[in-house]
């Protein structure tokens, strides 16, 4: 019987040993010669390698040449960088950007041709993988991944856990907002303006995270947000509610992610630890007026106790620029656009009802006010982004498209907007990667699967001819992408 045991033993170490040496695949890809840059911790040591995958998973990555046998597809690699495909920790893809509701059923044609071309549009500017961070049904899950092409989509559940009456359900009319907020949470000082069918059992953190954890998501959503343009003062959770939804999560392994955007939230959140706050510190309170070349130290000690959590920081920073867009009559022409936006689409963002949110926002101000407003806002976002990365914040990447019905935030094309914006705010380009890799998948438990280039993840590459830890153009001269083993063509994916 020993005997056999030894035999059995010896016979598998030669069959893994004749793995190692010649791969034969009955379907997959070789990737040769190529620059692969990837890292687990943020630190990069690009090399010249070679890259294997069979079906939709890395098997073989190494300096030295593999034996490739069977069915597979050579791609030469030579002069070419190839990074892990990026992560998009804060999406919104159940809206048409620059629509309202009304405006998508009225226009079901612009809907449709939307929602076929937006899956596509994040490939094409290299995102694999997005979160959804706002409500989302099921059927909008199963209607996105039936597409036939499309970036892996996570999310975190039938809705937020918005405090009631609190952002964003605020904006929803009051007969429709708590059932279109299944996830809210039952606050005791808006006892009286929360309908009696609504059992407050049924509305505390255990019982939200319960239900948004039986949704398959994978984080739990919550918002600290007193309000913005005028609005009247929201309501907002409680230091013990928001302490509640992060034990819920924690144990029930699910990541806690906060919007949160003002010195007051970031404040609150910084204060109970929360896992990711889901914006950027933007809004300065008392302090917005300041020159923007220096943080005021109560900010700073903010950051500072960011940082010693090691909380996410989500900088976003395309909220701010993709509101502002709409001042600037030359964003529709630019040609970028046109490969990820349909035809149709685009010319109704030109009328005067595709105006709408333009209009609204701005039709009191000239371009020139909205510039300096909106730019010295970003100057403050940047500052403390740029104070983060030079002092060892947990920097994610996201963009929060779209951020408000906007036609600025276009899918894809605002994600590279955004990692223009990141490096325009001094972040070094070995930052921004991590951001959009490593740090989102560890941050969103999504780790062992993607984020980096490792034998046994999912082969969800970018094969780009620029170097992106030396020119931030790099992430706009992608030539394929790689999804789950399958090499798609970038020009492939542009509006047809
Ligand atoms: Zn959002």
């Amino acid at each position: 019987m020993k005997k056999i045991i030894l035999l059995t033993l010896i016979l598998q170490l030669i069959s893994c040993k004749d793995k190692q040496d010649r791969l034969n695949l009955k379907q997959g890809v070789y990737i040769s010669n190529i620059t692969i840059i990837s890292s687990e911790d943020g630190n990069y040591s690009p090399y010249i390698g070679h890259l294997v995958i069979e079906k939709d998973k890395i098997v073989y990555i190494d300096k030295s040449e593999p034996s490739v046998n069977g069915k597979f597809e050579e791609i030469d690699g030579t002069g070419k960088f190839v990074i892990p495909g990026l992560i998009d920790s804060h999406v919104h893809i159940t809206e048409v950007q620059g629509m309202l509701p009304y405006h998508m059923e009225k226009y079901p044609e612009l809907t449709e041709e939307f929602n076929n071309q937006m899956p596509r549009s994040y490939l094409y500017y290299g995102f694999t993988t997005l979160i959804n961070l706002g409500g989302i049904s099921e059927e909008q899950i199963a209607s996105f991944n039936r597409h036939p092409i499309k970036p892996d989509l996570f999310h975190t559940g039938r809705s937020g856990a918005s405090v009631a009456n609190g952002y964003p359900m605020n904006f929803a009319p009051e007969q429709f907002r708590f059932e279109g907020t299944p996830n809210f949470i039952y606050l005791e000082s808006e006892a009286d303006n929360i309908p009696d069918r609504f059992d407050p059992v049924d509305h505390t953190p255990k019982a939200v995270v319960s239900r948004i954890k039986n949704s398959g998501a994978i984080a739990v959503k919550a918002y600290y947000e007193s309000g913005f343009r005028g609005m009247p003062k929201l309501p907002v959770p409680t230091k013990s509610i928001m302490t509640d939804l992060l034990n819920e999560a924690q144990s029930n392994g699910l990541v806690l992610t906060v919007h949160g955007n003002s010195l007051e939230a970031h404040s609150f959140l910084a204060d109970i630890g929360v896992d990711v706050i889901a914006h950027g510190l933007w809004n300065w309170g008392k302090y917005k007026d300041l020159p923007n070349d220096s943080l005021p130290k109560e900010i700073r000690s903010v950051l500072d106790l960011q940082i010693k959590k090691q909380i996410g920081y989500t900088p976003t920073l395309t909220v701010l620029a993709g509101e502002e867009a709409l001042a600037d009559n030359s964003f529709l022409s630019n040609p970028e656009l046109s490969k990820i936006v349909p035809k149709k689409l685009m010319e109704w963002y030109g009328t005067e009802e595709g105006q709408w949110f333009a209009n609204e926002l701005f039709a009191d101000y000239t371009a020139e006010e909205v510039h300096s407003i909106y730019g010295n806002i970003q100057e403050h976002a940047k500052l403390v982004l740029k104070y983060l990365s030079n002092n060892g914040g947990l920097i994610l990447f996201g963009t929060d498209t779209p951020s408000a019905p906007t036609y600025g935030n276009q899918p894809g094309h605002n994600g590279f907007w955004e990692l223009k914006l990141m490096n325009e705010a001094n972040v070094p380009l070995n930052q921004i990667l991590a951001s959009a890799t490593i740090n989102n998948a560890k941050a969103f438990k999504l780790d062992s699967d993607v984020g980096s280039i490792k034998v046994g993840k999912k082969a969800n590459l970018i094969l780009m001819t620029k170097n992106p830890l030396k020119e931030i153009e790099a992430y706009n001269t992608i030539e394929k992408i790689v999804l789950g083993g399958e090499v798609i063509v970038r020009e492939n994916l542009s509006v047809k």
